[in-house]
């Protein structure tokens, strides 16, 4: 039997990255346009977890079905963690301002304590009340000055060591490998396999 789970985002690059990941003969994925569904509800948490659990419950309470969501961002060494779960709210404007901000506030940082991570937590709840979560993260720099014109939102200035790059400099392909996301996606299967979901 398929079991059918709405995605609580209507952002076609996450879907994408879902269902090449999670969706087989078992499992099914929909949009929120797809289930008939909008839901927006206030992200009041103080964790990625909680943030995500906000938003899978507002989804499968809205569509009656399973429901996954994901809330990420970058957390810095530098600033305890911040902008972590403020990350898309850092400051007005758009990826590109809060870029700027974000070095802005780290000018006076030296190298050697620029360390951040990228963090993405995935919910998923289910209407009888079962819930679990998941968390992959990326660790990393943040360089002076953005570098690469691939990516969004903070990856022009994350450089990994690993890769010796940019997530703006390396191809999407392998971002989608190696990124938080990706690490949380990879545990999520895993779970759902245990659960025999
Ligand atoms: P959201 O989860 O799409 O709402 O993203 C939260 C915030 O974290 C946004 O400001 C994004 O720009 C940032 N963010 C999340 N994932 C990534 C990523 O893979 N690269 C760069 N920025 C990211």
């Amino acid at each position: 039997m398929q079991t059918t789970y709405v995605i609580a985002t209507n952002n076609e690059h996450k879907l994408k990255e879902i269902r090449a990941i999670l969706e087989t003969d078992k499992r099914k994925f929909l949009s929120m346009r797809e289930a008939g569904i909008h839901t927006d509800p206030e992200e009041t948490g103080t964790t990625f977890e909680e943030n995500a659990l906000i938003k899978a419950r507002a989804a499968c309470a809205a569509s009656g079905l399973p429901a996954m969501a994901d809330d990420s961002g970058i957390a810095v060494d530098a600033l305890n963690g911040g902008p972590g779960i403020f990350s898309a709210r850092y400051c007005e404007g758009s990826d590109e301002d809060r870029v700027h901000f974000l070095l802005k506030n780290l000018e006076n940082v030296p190298d050697g304590q620029r360390g951040g991570r990228f963090v993405s937590a995935i919910a998923c709840v289910f209407p009888d009340g079962t819930e679990f979560t998941v968390r992959g993260e990326c660790f990393g720099q943040i360089l002076r000055e953005m570098r690469g014109a691939g990516g969004f939102g903070y990856d022009p200035v994350f450089f990994d060591p690993k890769e010796n790059a940019t997530f703006a400099q390396i191809h999407q392909e392998r971002k989608n490998e190696i990124s938080h996301r990706a690490r949380a996606l990879a545990k999520m299967k895993a779970e759902l396999e245990a659960r025999g979901l």
